[in-house]
């Protein structure tokens, strides 16, 4: 079964512009350039899931009229992929069902600690409306129809958990696989590979990966198409996009496509 993916927002964590309407590098004058916080909205004919409720959770649902929430995986708990976790009130009280929230455990025990108030009802007026389910390292799960598939990652000093859904694998924040053999077997035949690139003009970063990285792994996994995320200020769309090597594309906020 194919399904529907859209990029709501592929920025790094500042956003671009930053605060201020600082643009950095980048061309105003491109909408490309206009990048919210990172989330990928997943779609089939029956269901609808997010990875990662980031600052800008709410705008996306208004632009692109997301009105049907059946889950939400996060990859990890910094804030710039969490903070707009809050926002899932709205579809609770629509369909009066608790919304699933998956995530690995240390992300899990993060979101019930800091959101205490989704996971537990507080009064009969406050009641709970998420339920947490632990995602396990390689491991597959399912919301209705749409099946996918956990690998791990590290980012920096964060645990992240990567995903594969049918086609396409989401690798959002990723610096290194904990365990290449096993992630690259789970991420394998892939067709589309959405990734972390936020270290494309700075190979030393501590965080996010480079571009020699991902074209390494690649290399193994086998992507034809690889499309580069968590995008800073500093990455001018059309600048940074000439150069990059064939099947290799900058993402920008709204591309969509099935697979
Ligand atoms: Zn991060």
């Amino acid at each position: 079964m194919s399904l529907e993916y859209t990029i709501l927002g592929c920025a790094d964590s500042h956003g671009v512009p930053r605060v201020g309407n600082d643009w950095g590098k980048c061309d105003p004058r491109n909408p490309k350039n206009a990048r919210s916080r990172a989330s990928l909205w997943v779609k089939s004919p029956q269901t609808s899931l997010v990875v990662d409720t980031g600052t800008d959770f709410r705008a996306q649902t208004i632009k692109h009229g997301i009105n049907q929430l059946d889950a939400v995986l996060y990859s990890h708990a910094h804030s710039d992929h969490i903070a707009g976790i809050d926002d899932i009130r709205h579809y609770v009280h629509q369909t009066k069902a608790k919304i699933p929230i998956y995530a690995n455990k240390i992300c899990l025990k993060y979101l019930m600690n800091r959101y205490d108030y989704l996971f537990q009802s507080k009064s009969e007026f406050y009641p709970a409306l998420a339920e947490g389910h632990v995602l396990e390292d390689y491991g597959h799960y399912s919301v209705n129809d749409i099946n996918f598939q956990t690998y791990d990652v590290v980012h920096g000093h964060e645990k992240t958990t990567g995903f594969r859904f049918g086609d396409v694998g989401y690798t959002l924040d990723f610096k290194e696989f904990s365990a290449p053999k096993k992630a690259i077997n789970a991420l394998k035949g892939i067709k589309t590979w959405i990734v972390d690139c936020g270290g494309l003009l700075f190979e030393n970063n501590p965080v996010h990966a480079s571009l020699s990285i991902i074209q390494d792994l690649n290399a193994s996994i086998g992507a034809e198409r690889v499309i580069l995320s968590s995008l800073s200020s500093y990455i001018d769309y059309e600048h940074e996009t000439i150069g990059l090597p064939d099947g290799y594309e900058l993402a920008y906020d709204g591309l969509s496509f099935r697979n």
